[in-house]
């Protein structure tokens, strides 16, 4: 064998033992970072070593650092597990090393994010040909899709943004809802375009219809500013949807661009029981989602779609004398980056793995859990279900903030699951978000013991 097939075979050996212990292991991480650091050494060699060694001394120095992310019983944020055969295809990427920029030098990587990318569209119903860029997360395909709104909005004002920049040009509104992700403002800053301005929200973060018509006619209707409004599938504490339908129909009226950050919550739509949530959200013009979250492919995979290409195109083709660019289009002129690895590889075999019933059946089982534990926890002594748990969050109080914080601070310390807290209208909470595709109800059976001893502590 050569270097790199006994690197592999180490690899190997190592991933599957801790995908095997998974079912049983602490959750949180045992070590610290000081300790891993300790474990690793801090010099850096020398001179070469054998690459299994180093395979071999990674595994074992980082492996008490390592939280079980993959674990059934992680609820933390919102972040998605692994399915097995998106784990599989994302070493064949690394294994391969295709830089998936052209169609004409990368066809197989080209062929499978169409593939993948016309999918996509059909399960989350969203209008067949619009244009489906690979991100490395929802902070990149919401940061693409409102760079093409953003252009899009300034163009028909008659300002050219890629050749002129914003400087001297008319200001562009940007609208969103209260609750919006704090990623949005990110896109925002990025995109030189500022905070939003904020329309309110009622209790469970959904935007208020009214609020929205009120903002959008606040304006100068003979000579209405360049505006995008930004919707949201999926608030991340109570898991809540925008009312779209009413939401789009305003802001279409008002000329704007209208974009909706569906990190996790656009996956609603894959499923029969669940797609009355997203109705209304197909007739925006840009959305984006995560992959590597309610589809459980692996880290790094984002998704930008744009109703009209030319828009995704307009802001994000590249024109370089040394590409060779192809009449249909690139997978380089959809998002930011110039080189990147082949993100659509893992999309397209979870896809093609769980099929259209897998994917529904996915998302069906994440809010089956989720309602397992809203009904669990309504039964402890002192705590309560802050949310209506219609998706896949779940928010818990347990008689006042401090107790909360203890309860939280215990059911870590005990490890049998990683629950994160957060502060939802000026409360603190146990924040439970069900993501991971392996979650069992055996998992669920036993996070709720753990919970419970937790609260009978105090
Ligand atoms: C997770 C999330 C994001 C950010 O996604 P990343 O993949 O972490 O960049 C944006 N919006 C919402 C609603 C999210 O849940």
């Amino acid at each position: 064998m050569d270097a790199r097939e006994v690197a592999l075979q180490k690899a190997y050996d190592h991933a599957v033992r801790w995908l095997a212990s998974l079912p049983d292991r602490r959750v949180p991480a045992r070590a610290s970072v000081d300790e891993i650091v300790r474990a690793l050494g801090e010099e850096l060699p020398a001179g070469p070593s054998p690459p299994a060694d180093v395979v071999e001394l990674m595994a074992t120095s980082c492996e008490p650092g390592l939280t079980a992310f993959p674990s059934g019983r992680f609820y933390g944020f919102v972040v998605g597990g692994t399915e097995p055969a998106a784990l599989a295809a994302d070493w064949l990427v690394s294994a391969w090393d295709q830089n998936c920029v052209m169609r004409t030098v990368s066809p197989a990587y080209t062929a499978v994010e169409e593939i993948a990318g016309a999918w996509l569209l059909d399960l989350l119903g969203l209008p067949g040909d619009s244009s489906v860029g690979f991100t490395t997360g929802a902070t990149m395909a919401n940061f693409t899709c409102l760079a093409a709104g953003r252009d899009a909005v300034l163009r028909r004002a008659g300002w050219n943004v890629a050749r002129d920049g914003l400087t001297g040009g008319p200001g562009v509104r940007v609208v969103a809802g209260e609750s919006r992700h704090m990623a949005i403002d990110l896109a925002l800053r990025y995109l030189g375009l500022g905070r939003p301005e904020l329309v309110r929200a009622d209790g469970q973060g959904r935007l208020e219809p009214d609020a929205l018509r009120r903002a959008l006619t606040a304006g100068d209707s003979q000579d209405p500013s360049p505006t995008i409004v930004i919707l949201q599938a999926g608030d991340i504490h109570s898991g809540a949807f925008d009312p779209f339908a009413e939401c789009v129909g305003i802001a279409r009226e008002a000329g704007a661009w209208v974009h909706v950050d569906g990190a996790f919550g656009l996956w609603a739509a894959a499923s029969p029981r669940y797609a009355h949530l997203t109705a209304g959200s197909a007739d925006a013009d840009s959305w984006a989602t995560d992959a590597h979250k309610t589809l459980n492919v692996p880290y790094d995979c984002g998704l930008a779609i744009v109703r009209d290409p030319s828009a995704l195109r307009a802001a994000m083709g590249e024109q370089g004398d040394y590409l060779i660019q192809h009449e249909h289009g690139d997978p380089i002129d959809k998002v930011p980056e110039l080189s990147r690895r082949g993100r659509a590889f893992t999309v397209w075999a979870a896809l093609r793995s769980l099929g259209r019933s897998g994917v529904a059946e996915l998302v069906e089982r994440l809010c089956r859990h989720a309602s397992a534990f809203a009904a669990g926890i309504a039964d402890i002594d002192g705590a309560t279900v802050l949310n209506d748990v219609a998706f896949t969050q779940v928010c818990a109080e347990f008689g006042g903030d401090a107790r909360t914080d203890r309860v939280l601070a215990r059911l870590l310390d005990d490890g049998t699951a990683w629950i994160s807290g957060s502060t939802w209208h000026d409360t603190r909470v146990m924040r439970i978000s069900v993501s991971n595709w392996s979650t069992t109800d055996e998992d669920v059976r036993r996070t709720l013991d753990a919970i419970r001893r937790a609260a009978a502590a105090d």
